[in-house]
Parts: C-alpha cells; sequence; structure tokens
C-alpha cells in the first residue's frame, strides 16, 4: 500500500475471484461457474477478420445493435436496456447511483460477495439479513427493507431461487424502495422478472453473458427496467466510461443472444448433468441444498468443507470453498460437461476409499 492511497480505501477488502490457474492442463475447473462450453459457432463466425480489422475505431457508447438484440429477447423496447461490462459493473453503477446514507443496500448474509465490496469502496451502511436457517431467503425479511434491496436470484453460492410471484411480492411490499435482482443464474431453471418491469417502476432486473451463454471472456452483462432507471445508470455510465463495452464484445453478445438453438441446447445439458451429480453426492451421504444454478452447494458428511476442497485439489479437482461461518461445511461446485462431473465423482469416491 503506497502513502497516497486515500484513508477510506485502506481498510477496503477487495472481491476475491475464483482461482483462474494459467495452465489448465488436466485440471477439472469447477471452481468459477463458467459454462463447459466453448461460445456458439456464430458468435465465432461473427468475430471476422474484417471486425477485427476495425478495432483502430471506438466501439458504440450505445453498444445499439447488442442493446436491440436483448430488448427483442425480452421482449422490451431499447430504451428499457443497458449494457454493460460484464453485470459486475452494472450492479457498481447500482450502488453508486441508488445508494447513500440514506438508503442503505439491504442484502442476505451469504449471496454475492461482491455487494458488500461495492458497499465498502461507496463508503456505505448497508443492512445484512440473514438466511433462513436452511439457508433459503424469506421474502418477508424484505418487505419495506429501509433502502435499496439486492437479491441475487437463484441466490449464490446457494442456488435456490424465489419464484416469480414471491418476487413480486417483495417489490409491491417496497413501494419506497428500489428492487434489483440479480439474475446471473436465471437460466438454469428460475423464472425471470424481466416482465415484471413493465408493470412496475422500482425493479430492475440484471443478467449476464458469463454463465448460460458461454461468455465470461466477453464481459458482457444487461440490465432491464422503466426508461428512468435506464437513463439514471447511463448518467453513471457516461460519466465513467463511455465506451464500456468493446466492439468484439458487441459483436459477439448479438450473435449468442439470437442463437437461441445452441443457449437451450447448453443449458438443458446443464440441467441435466446437475440431476446426476446431486443424486450421485447424496447416495454418497452429501447434502445439498436445492439449487436451480450451474452449481450446487453440497456438503460432505465424511469430512470438512475446506478439507474436500483441498483433497480435490490434490487430485486436480477445483470447486471453490468460502471460509465464513454458516458455511464453512459446503463447497459449492460448477456443473461441467458429463464427462467433468463423473471425475468429479470418481475423486470423491478416491477420497472417501482413502479415509476409511
Ligand atoms: C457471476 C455473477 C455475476 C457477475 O457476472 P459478470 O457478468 O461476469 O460480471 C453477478 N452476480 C452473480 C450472483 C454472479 O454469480
Amino acid at each position: 500500500m503506497s502513502g497516497y492511497l486515500i484513508k477510506k480505501l485502506r481498510q477496503l477488502s477487495p472481491y476475491v475471484p475464483g482461482e483462474q490457474p494459467a495452465d489448465l492442463g488436466g485440471l477439472t475447473k469447477l471452481n468459477t461457474n463458467e459454462s463447459p462450453f466453448p461460445p456458439s459457432k456464430k458468435v465465432l463466425e461473427a468475430l471476422s477478420f474484417e471486425q477485427c480489422s476495425k478495432l483502430n475505431l471506438y466501439s458504440d457508447p450505445s453498444a445499439r445493435a447488442l442493446v436491440n438484440a436483448i430488448a427483442r429477447y425480452c421482449g422490451a423496447e431499447p430504451e428499457n436496456v443497458i449494457a454493460g461490462n460484464g453485470s459486475d459493473e452494472l450492479l457498481a453503477f447500482c450502488f453508486q447511483a441508488f445508494c447513500d446514507r440514506d438508503m442503505p443496500p439491504v442484502f442476505a448474509d451469504i449471496t454475492y460477495g461482491f455487494y458488500k465490496v461495492y458497499a465498502q469502496i461507496n463508503g456505505l451502511d448497508k443492512k445484512i439479513i440473514p438466511l433462513d436457517e436452511r439457508l433459503r431467503l424469506r421474502k418477508e425479511d424484505y418487505y419495506n427493507a429501509g433502502g435499496t434491496v439486492f437479491i441475487a436470484n437463484p441466490n449464490a453460492p446457494t442456488g435456490s431461487a424465489l419464484n416469480v410471484t414471491e418476487i413480486e411480492q417483495i417489490v409491491k411490499n417496497n413501494p419506497s424502495n428500489l428492487v434489483v435482482i440479480d439474475e446471473a443464474y436465471i437460466d438454469f431453471g428460475g423464472e425471470s422478472a424481466i416482465p415484471l418491469t413493465k408493470k412496475y417502476d422500482n425493479l430492475l432486473v440484471i443478467q449476464t453473458f458469463s454463465k448460460s451463454r458461454c461468455l465470461a471472456g466477453a464481459r458482457i452483462g444487461f440490465a432491464v427496467g422503466s426508461g428512468a432507471l435506464i437513463d439514471d445508470l447511463n448518467r453513471i455510465k457516461f460519466s465513467f466510461n463511455p465506451y464500456n463495452l468493446n466492439r468484439l464484445s458487441i459483436i459477439a453478445g448479438k450473435a449468442a443472444i439470437e442463437d437461441s438453438e445452441y443457449f437451450e441446447n447448453c443449458r438443458s445439458e446443464i440441467i441435466k448433468n446437475r440431476s446426476y451429480t446431486v443424486r450421485a453426492l447424496e447416495e454418497r451421504g452429501f447434502s445439498c441444498t436445492e439449487s436451480q444454478a450451474n452449481f450446487i452447494f453440497a456438503m460432505p458428511g465424511f469430512i470438512g468443507g475446506e478439507e474436500y476442497y483441498k483433497r480435490l485439489k490434490e487430485k486436480k479437482v477445483l470447486v471453490r470453498h468460502f471460509d465464513s461461518e454458516r458455511i464453512r461445511g459446503y463447497v459449492r461446485i460448477t456443473i461441467g460437461s458429463a464427462e467433468q462431473m463423473r471425475v468429479l465423482i470418481e475423486k470423491t469416491d478416491e477420497i472417501m476409499e482413502e479415509m476409511k
């Protein structure tokens, strides 16, 4: 830390991303909820030599081609959509635009780790609402929340989801608060709240291309809400980085969202592999939260969460462990290809055998 860093940042604990090893050789990487599948062929075709040759020019600051394609997909108007450099960027904009001393962010004790970092970097107090004893979010706890509500639905790292009726009740019961629903994992079995944004001007829904659209490396996210909310977010964006999406990501994102067939194939494969994995682990005595995401949250009965993580890592299977009080016994396992999940189960059997 240099002597120049300002005081409020000296205490900041940055978000810790899952490990991204440079060499994937022999590794079964199930730690950061990426898709195991490559981007759609249509994406690869769209990223042509000709398009790459235009990288001397700035990208379109309104990312129109992508925003229009997203709007079509959502059944929304382009003025109700903004694209971001990953949904992380849009979430960061929300903390800047919609939270202050009188309007603190409100979120669960166990949820996406970035929310508390955004609160901290903006010098905000936060209101933390514990999940229930089965690690589920209780909708009533968020009524008249007294701040801007952030809910990951499905939640991370638990995977459990509220249905769209429950989301609507939270929105209705917060007439003077904005409710932001982070739907990073919605395509793996949940029900999107995007249609509700037409009816409620205190609802903003955020999605990403990083999980279900096989484009984590392209950094594309989007938000859908009232024209006024989208204007507010554009106000932040145009005061920070007008060219927030690069040329190639605009092209890749448009091609990805238009390839509904590939999208359907990928997500149904993940859902199938998730059922297989949950069943196989439960047969071995694990308990798993009910996941609607492309990961599961699993507690081995025979070993602690951290020890299981470490032993898997020795066997070249990478999962994620969070060293935080209520969830220390669990690991989060990304759902990959059928072959990757077979390897996970095989290595788990070896560990169980070694412990006898
Ligand atoms: C992965 C994830 C994001 C971030 O996605 P990017 O679009 O890659 O920035 C946001 N929210 C949750 C809950 C996530 O798990």
